[in-house]
């Protein structure tokens, strides 16, 4: 676990008072994102849901059950990795995130990219895709494929885990080949990295 800087610390104090969109007056908590700020790979969700918006801390409900399940099918468990949502807070209902909220809280979560400067971006369902490609293809048509992107990060798109469940299989199978083809990359690049800064990195030095 690297320690977070206090740029991090601050930026998540500021997440945790912000009253920037109407979500403000009906969330119970701010979910900032929940990991390690030395993390190589990143999650970035939609939304918290209800069980988030309970507890602090995004993916904790059913599709944090498969979160997890297809990170533990490439070896990586959730406290390895960074997660994180679009939105900071629940809409209400699980209502579908709108235009100015997302414009009000995209740049927390360009920070938080910044900051943890992870080596892979996996993006869940449309409303991170599109957010940070951007583009407005669907994820049917977007996931499968990797995308070089910003701060030289690679970028991931895969379906949100609430549409395997569903009940539709095959969408499940296709995010596991997405995970896969994101542990790919992590393997690329860690072999890439001089053994100096790897040795860094371990030791939560770099
Ligand atoms: N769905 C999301 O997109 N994020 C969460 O944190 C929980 C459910």
């Amino acid at each position: 676990m690297k320690t977070p800087t206090p740029a991090f610390l601050e930026l998540r104090d500021l997440a945790m008072g912000c009253t920037a969109c109407r979500l403000a007056e009906t969330r119970t908590n701010v979910v900032f994102g929940v990991g390690d700020f030395g993390a190589r790979l990143m999650l970035v969700g939609e939304a918290p849901g209800k069980n988030e918006d309970l507890q602090g801390e995004p993916f904790v409900g059913a599709a944090g059950q498969l979160l997890d399940e297809l990170l533990a099918g490439i070896g990586i468990e959730r406290r390895d990795v960074y997660i994180a949502n679009v939105l900071k807070c629940r809409p209400p209902g699980n209502r579908d995130p709108r235009d100015d909220e997302i414009d009000s809280c995209k740049g927390y979560l360009r920070e938080q990219i910044r900051m943890i400067h992870p080596d892979v971006v996996i993006t869940l369902g449309n409303f991170a895709t599109k957010l940070l490609l951007p583009t407005e293809m669907g994820i049917t048509r977007m996931r499968g494929q990797r995308f070089e992107w910003w701060l030289g990060a690679t970028l991931i798109p895969t379906f949100h885990p609430a549409a395997a469940l569903r009940g539709r299989p095959r969408v499940k199978e296709q995010m596991q080949e997405d995970f896969a083809l994101a542990a790919s990359v992590l393997e690329e690049r860690a072999a890439a990295q001089p053994e100096s800064e790897a040795v860094q990195t371990r030791l939560g030095l770099s």
